[in-house]
């Protein structure tokens, strides 16, 4: 299957190509040529169908071409190696629980099969290493990731071990929890952590500056692990089909609304190409936190993206999502059809706080405060006979001041989070200057 640009001044791109590009050579976003519906006889029996099983044909329809058959499964099976289940919080109201990963947010999938297709990717290409394409040359790949938190641990969990692959996180000094920053400073082998002087827009200039530096890109092969990756947004596609199927085990498929904690728009998307396969979702709600640039554009059909503010729910502290070019690129830039089918919310930290702690006391649900934005706009926007589906897309404990001051109470700690912060943190000073971030590239 081929890939071609939101902008449409790119040429076409194999699936290699866009996985390791990431972004277009017009800047664009790659979107596959094709989104082939599920047969009929997938949606009959997938309630009887497991997670990996129906990952599997998901991503069968989209990778099928370009990956062998048991490569591909066992891509699949490997990055699903933890379950997201279905729970019921009260009412109509149901939460996805996507937490159940190794850094107990729902990056995890993405970054684990993003992993494990560029790893699949560079073993092939070291073996037809005569082959003839521009983006193929043998050696090991480094990924750049910048990170105000959550995608670091993501990207460098899902690449830990991976062979081939050697991960530099950028991460601004003192801005990142301490629960989050041992995620990914202490894994060692493949994954370095850069600590950043200076803020994430910091961290983020160094990796862009990097991929645009002709002398480092001719010294190393340079690659990002970014949301926009479409090894990392299709594969989020999976969840949506797997929570259908919980729904229709329970016999609770009929109107099904599903609500998406939203900042750059990669995992709402995911779903809205999970719908375009047929999936049978009746509509999609995407809920902002004060960075509402979507719901305004919603509201009015003009896109004004603007400087994020911070707020509780600060992994979608976007003020100019990148994904919203797939989403107008998917519905002909209609904003009539995709008012048809998605609708938004906004919510300020007071309302995110007070969501959080009423559902916590009324229900013993504990939410983090991405998933009470969701949980929220269910709770008041669902219609009669409609069943909602949130996604919970971290863990609570991640946020764990943040929620222990709202609940006052304390917030256990899973095993898996308990273990890295048993660990060591290594990682590298850096300056906020180019200069130095190149040399020392340059240098290992
Ligand atoms: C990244 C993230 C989001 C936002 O997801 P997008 O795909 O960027 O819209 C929401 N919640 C959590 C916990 C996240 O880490």
């Amino acid at each position: 299957m081929h890939y071609y640009s939101t902008n449409q001044q790119a040429p076409l791109a194999s699936l290699e190509e866009a996985v390791v590009r990431g972004l277009a050579t017009d800047k664009g976003l790659y979107m596959p040529e094709q989104i082939k519906k599920l047969p009929k006889e997938f949606y009959d029996g997938i309630a009887e169908m497991s997670f990996q099983e129906i990952a599997y044909r998901v991503a069968d329809a989209f990778f099928g071409e370009d990956i062998p058959a048991e490569e591909l499964k066992h891509i699949v099976y490997d990055t699903l190696a933890f379950d997201a289940p279905v729970v019921h919080v009260d009412g109509n109201i149901h939460s996805l629980e996507l937490y159940h990963g190794p850094t107990l947010a729902f990056k995890d999938v993405g970054a684990r099969f993003m992993a494990r297709l560029l790893g699949y990717f560079i073993k092939n290409d070291n073996v037809n290493e005569n082959e003839d394409c521009n983006v193929r040359q043998t050696g090991e790949v480094n990924v750049l990731v910048a990170t105000s938190g959550d995608t670091g641990s993501a990207v460098a969990n899902g690449f830990l071990g991976v062979e081939g692959i050697h991960v530099y996180v950028l991460y601004p000094k003192g801005k990142v929890s301490a629960i989050q920053e041992c995620q990914f400073t202490t894994l060692g082998q493949n994954i370095t952590a850069l600590e950043v002087e200076g803020v994430f827009d910091d961290c983020q200039r160094l990796v862009k500056s990097a991929f645009m530096d002709a002398e480092l890109n001719a010294h190393m092969r340079l690659t990002s692990a970014n949301s926009i990756n479409v090894a990392r947004f299709l594969p989020q596609a999976f969840y949506y089909f797997y929570a259908y199927a919980q729904m229709k085990r329970q016999g609770k498929e009929g109107e099904l609304v599903i609500c998406v904690p939203s900042g750059n728009f990669g995992n709402l998307c995911a779903g809205l190409f999970a719908h375009r396969m047929g999936l049978p979702i009746k509509r999609f709600i995407a809920a902002n936190n004060r960075n509402d640039i979507f719901y305004q554009y919603l509201q009015t059909g003009e896109y004004n993206p603007r400087a994020s503010v911070q707020t509780i729910a600060n992994a979608m502290d976007v003020g100019d999502p990148s994904n919203f070019a797939r989403i107008l690129d998917l519905y002909g830039h209609s904003h009539a059809d995709i008012c048809r089918l998605i609708g938004g919310a906004t919510y300020t930290d007071e309302q995110i706080a007070e969501t959080l702690a009423d559902t916590y006391h009324r229900t013993g649900y504990l939410l983090d405060p991405h998933g009470a934005c969701g949980y929220r706009a269910l709770s008041e926007m669902l219609q009669p006979g409609e069943q909602g589906v949130f996604l919970e897309t971290a863990h609570p404990a991640k946020f764990r001041d943040t929620v222990e001051g709202i609940i006052k109470a304390e917030v256990a700690i899973p095993e898996k989070l308990q273990a890295f912060m048993r660990g060591t943190k290594q990682s590298v000073p850096m300056t906020a200057q180019f200069e130095d971030f190149k040399a020392y590239l340059m240098s290992v």
